[in-house]
């Protein structure tokens, strides 16, 4: 599959779209503008991938809907070469977006069949993450932490401890809790012991799992 014209134009849309849903950033709606979606899909379902919507992708696991990538990345309020860890590599389209906005990107993924896949994608696209980790996302990344921006793609029960305290002061972590739904919460790190914690609309995420070994 390649990269068009067309392709762009209809990112072009997705992005019209997505200012007429309330995002405001300039260099998200830039990187939406940029990474093109269709080739982080399986071949077959082009037609979807400019379509402001979740898709499946391999093991049972789902690309994030457009909107959903571009109000968490909104959220984080990336500055470039801010370190950003990432829980849920999926298909690595929210890894490419963060990687657009100039981040420094670690991301980890539990599903051995997707962290193999989409490793070798990054690397066939030219996206240079920091790493990519196969494990789990519930632990962090103690070795590479603190991070300034830490975002969490799948539903979890609650926040992990972990990824409190993997946060810089002055950081903000960005996850969706809980079970059938989840709210979008941000974590603000205001002191080694503190954190403001705001609420934002509920979406629907496939579940944060804990390591199965
Ligand atoms: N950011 C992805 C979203 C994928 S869906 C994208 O843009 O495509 C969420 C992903 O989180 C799935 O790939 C799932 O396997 C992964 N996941 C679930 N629990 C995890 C955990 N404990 N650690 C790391 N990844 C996890």
């Amino acid at each position: 599959m390649k990269d068009t014209f067309k392709h762009r134009g209809m990112r072009n849309q997705l992005a019209q779209i997505l200012i007429d849903k309330g995002i405001k950033d300039t260099a998200v709606l830039e990187a939406i503008r940029d990474v093109p979606r269709h080739l982080f899909m399986d071949s077959g379902f082009e037609g979807h991938a400019y379509l402001d919507k979740a898709f499946p992708i391999a093991a049972d696991q789902t690309i994030s809907q457009p909107y959903t990538v571009a109000f968490q990345t909104e959220l984080l309020e990336l500055t470039p070469r801010m370190t950003v860890l990432e829980i849920g590599t999926g298909s690595g389209y929210q890894t490419a977006v963060l990687l657009k906005c100039k981040a420094k990107v670690y991301t980890i993924e539990r599903q051995l069949e997707l962290f193999k896949k989409t490793n070798l994608f990054f690397k066939k696209m030219g996206y240079r993450p920091k790493k990519v980790i196969f494990g789990d996302g519930y632990k962090g990344l103690p070795e590479a932490a603190p991070f300034d921006r830490i975002i969490v793609t799948a539903g979890a029960p609650e926040v992990p401890k972990a990824l409190l305290s993997q946060l810089k002061i002055g950081g903000r972590l960005v996850i969706p809790v809980g079970f059938k739904e989840q709210i979008m919460t941000l974590y603000q790190r205001t002191s080694d012991k503190e954190f403001e914690k705001t609420e934002y609309g509920s979406f629907r995420f496939v579940p944060l799992l804990e390591d199965k070994n």
